[in-house]
């Protein structure tokens, strides 16, 4: 705290429409205050039309990090001075940061995947064999990561054929994974070689959580990694029939805390705090 002024003394926040229930503000605060850093995160309303006018705010009052969620992933790229590959594939940015005077965006969604595999399961994904489920923001940036990672092979199930097949140029452009696009209309079954299965749509996230995405459960193997991006709540029904099988589970909890953990370190130079973050997070 700057005890002349009484302000805080670095800005960091969030633009979004709507954005009052992003839950970002409550981890990012509970890491701030566990390093004991005089920053704070703001939750800003910020419409369409006013991006621009937004990201030239944030240069001019010095904000160190921005993060942007629903609609401005896609505008934002036009105002920043640097944009990294992955975030230029997928088209997307969800993190602003500094680089020297400059504003770089990324896109640490799925990046925070990644880490979550690497970390909590253990699992390289080179040379993986992978099945994502869904083709929209969530998936693109988890299959782009994967393959920039060097992902063996990755199997797009969608129902909209059009954004499912989009994915799948987008991989196979900028990469040498190997990309199909599957139809999703009945019960997939999950190919017996598949090393990890992704659900990156939005089915059984609260208020609705008995949803489940419409999968053959007994071609889930044991020993395969099955991922979820559902955050609320963290333990889906989708995991739990996966975990009958005995298959080993991700939640979409440990996700969203790494790719703020990724955008935190990025904003401070810091590590993050992960344990503290993610129990802000379920205190919720
Ligand atoms: P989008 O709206 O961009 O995409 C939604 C995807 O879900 C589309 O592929 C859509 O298919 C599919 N889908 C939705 N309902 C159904 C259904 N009933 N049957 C089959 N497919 C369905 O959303 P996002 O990708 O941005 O977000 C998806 C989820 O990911 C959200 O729940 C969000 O909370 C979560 N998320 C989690 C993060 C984390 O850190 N844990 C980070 C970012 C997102 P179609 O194209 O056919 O319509």
């Amino acid at each position: 705290m700057n005890t002349e002024t009484g302000y805080r003394l670095e800005l960091t926040g969030v633009f979004g429409y709507p954005v009052d229930e992003n839950p970002t503000v409550v981890m990012m605060e509970a890491a701030f205050s566990e390093l004991g850093l005089d920053w704070t995160y703001l939750t800003i309303k910020v419409p369409s039309e006013s991006l621009g006018a937004g990201i030239a705010g944030i240069r001019a009052m010095g904000f160190r990090g921005l993060n942007l969620t629903i609609p401005h992933k896609g505008a934002v790229l036009q105002y920043l001075d640097e944009v990294d590959q992955g975030a230029r594939i997928m088209g997307a940015v969800n993190t602003v940061y500094r680089k020297d005077n400059l504003l770089a965006g990324t896109n640490t969604d799925g990046k925070g995947f990644l880490r979550s595999l690497t970390d909590d399961a253990h699992t390289d994904p080179a040379g993986k064999k992978v099945l994502v489920l869904g083709a929209g923001g969530a998936a693109r940036a988890i299959a782009v990561e994967l393959a920039l990672a060097g992902a063996a092979s990755i199997l797009i199930v969608n129902r909209d054929e059009v954004r499912g097949r989009e994915l799948v140029r987008l991989v196979r452009e900028n990469s040498s994974t190997h990309a199909e696009y599957l139809s999703w209309h009945d019960a997939v079954s999950i190919p017996s070689d598949t090393d990890i299965v992704v659900n990156a749509t939005s089915i059984g996230l609260f208020p609705d959580t008995e949803a489940i995405p419409h999968v053959n459960f007994d071609t889930i193997r044991k020993g395969m990694i099955v991922c979820d991006v559902i955050p609320n709540p963290p333990r889906t029904r989708f995991l739990v029939e996966a975990e009958k099988r005995g298959a080993v589970t991700l939640d979409g909890l440990g996700m969203l805390v790494y790719q703020g953990a990724i955008a935190f370190k990025l904003w401070t130079g810091r590590d993050a705090p992960i344990a503290v973050m993610k129990k802000a997070l379920v205190a919720l």
